[in-house]
């Protein structure tokens, strides 16, 4: 493969019409001059929302393989008209889809992942062309079947893709500055974080900050791509830098706050207290492909019996009911009970470990302003909370205050 690759991608705002679609391309334009550049490319806009709702209105449990299919048509508008405006500046360019490059995923549908790219087409592209456009969000599996890896999954063929070309960067061009030590829309004095550790952006990402795929950055992590994400209104911006942070926590206790709106919980109650429940449990989920987030146990010294709580996406709620109402008989439970009404405040940074006291000042903040705890789940580098989704907000503006995030 030839040395010295960009890669870039533009998220589906950066592509939504051929105005931008222009803006994009002179973009690209002026980094070609500099060597070769491998463009990816989300779908224009709202488009795989659109199909995902024409999907819905043809079948109302589409087919996950026509679906797959349908889905991966987005990427394959946008790359076409990507080269296209790219061809008309002069530009030696060509578009390829997930197929046609040979990027292969497991045979999973919707959310499949990425196992092995070829090289072969893409060099041979590279020998022809000064940009190569790939489509985002698709792979394709041995048998020749299109997948899809999960929505929002560009960044992960993005980053995927410069690790198999050698790029030491990957540049994710998207409609914000970077990434902010909370949603400015929720939090006024959120700021921009001019670098950051893979570990976590990681965390941010899962625990709800919407700027780049967690899947992406972990693929980044274990290739050591540093990943750059930058405005592609403002391609003059410094953006944020993730890569390993090393010393990092020497000088940064906290990095950010995270709001996850799109959790649902779930309680078996009074399951008996024995060895191989929860083993149980989490097994028949994860059979469904569903990933469990926080999990909690309480247990009744009185009765001997266990109430086992946890997570769940939103979207993953009726699948995990079904599982689990199948399940409540033969595990003896009494009741199986969801909480839509939730939603999860993170307060996320890699030096936290080493600081006593943090989980005291978070809880006494809410405490103080009235906020329940529903649920609480800590690890090294995060503390979250669940509480009730209307006042989420409120509790991320609490913690980014009481933290002093806003301050430079
Ligand atoms: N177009 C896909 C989606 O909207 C993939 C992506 O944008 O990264 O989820
Ligand atoms: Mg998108």
């Amino acid at each position: 493969m030839i040395n010295n690759i960009a890669v870039l991608k533009f998220g589906g705002t950066s592509v939504k019409n051929i105005g931008r679609i222009r803006h994009v391309c002179e973009l690209v334009n002026k980094r070609r001059r500099e060597g070769p550049v491998l463009v990816v490319v989300s779908a224009m806009g709202d488009t795989t929302d659109y199909l995902v709702k024409l999907a819905g209105q043809a079948a109302a449990e589409p087919d996950k393989r026509e679906l797959d299919l349908l889905l991966s048509t987005g990427e394959q508008i946008s790359i076409t008209l990507v080269s296209m405006v790219l061809r008309t500046m002069g530009v030696a360019a060509r578009s390829f889809t997930a197929y046609q490059v040979g990027i292969f995923t497991e045979s999973i549908h919707n959310k499949a992942r990425i196992v092995d790219i070829k090289t072969d087409t893409l060099s041979k592209a590279f020998e022809e062309n000064d940009v190569v456009v790939v489509a985002g969000f698709q792979g394709v599996t041995t048998g020749g079947e299109i997948t899809t890896l999960g929505r929002g999954g560009s960044d992960t063929t993005a980053v995927a893709l410069a690790a198999a070309v050698g790029a030491p960067v990957c540049d994710i061009y998207t409609d914000v500055d970077g990434i902010f030590t909370a949603d400015p829309n929720l939090v006024r004095s959120a700021r921009r974080l001019p670098r950051i550790s893979y570990e976590e952006v990681v965390e941010m990402a899962r625990l709800g900050a919407q700027v780049i795929h967690p899947r992406a950055v972990e693929l980044a992590r274990q290739h050591r791509v540093v990943v750059r994400v930058r405005n592609t209104f403002k391609p003059d911006d410094q953006g944020t830098i993730i890569d390993g942070g090393e010393q990092m926590e020497i000088y940064r206790t906290v990095s950010g706050v995270a709001v996850d709106k799109e959790q649902a919980s779930v309680a078996i109650v009074e399951v008996p207290d024995r060895p191989g429940i929860a083993a149980k449990i989490m097994r028949a989920v994860a059979d469904q492909n569903i990933v469990i987030d926080m999990i909690m146990q309480a247990f009744h010294p009185k009765s001997g019996l266990n109430n086992i709580t946890f997570t769940v996406a939103r979207t993953d709620l009726k699948p995990t009911i079904a599982v689990l109402n199948q399940l409540k008989d033969e595990l003896g439970a009494t009741e199986v009970e969801a909480d839509q009404d939730i939603a999860k405040v993170s307060l996320i940074g890699a030096g936290m470990v080493h600081q006593p006291g943090i989980a005291a000042r978070l809880f006494s903040v809410l405490g103080e302003a009235g906020i329940n705890i529903k649920m609480i789940a800590t690890s090294e580098m995060k503390l979250t909370c669940v509480v009730s989704r209307a006042e989420a907000d409120r509790a991320a503006q609490l913690i980014h205050d009481a933290f002093e995030l806003g301050a430079p």
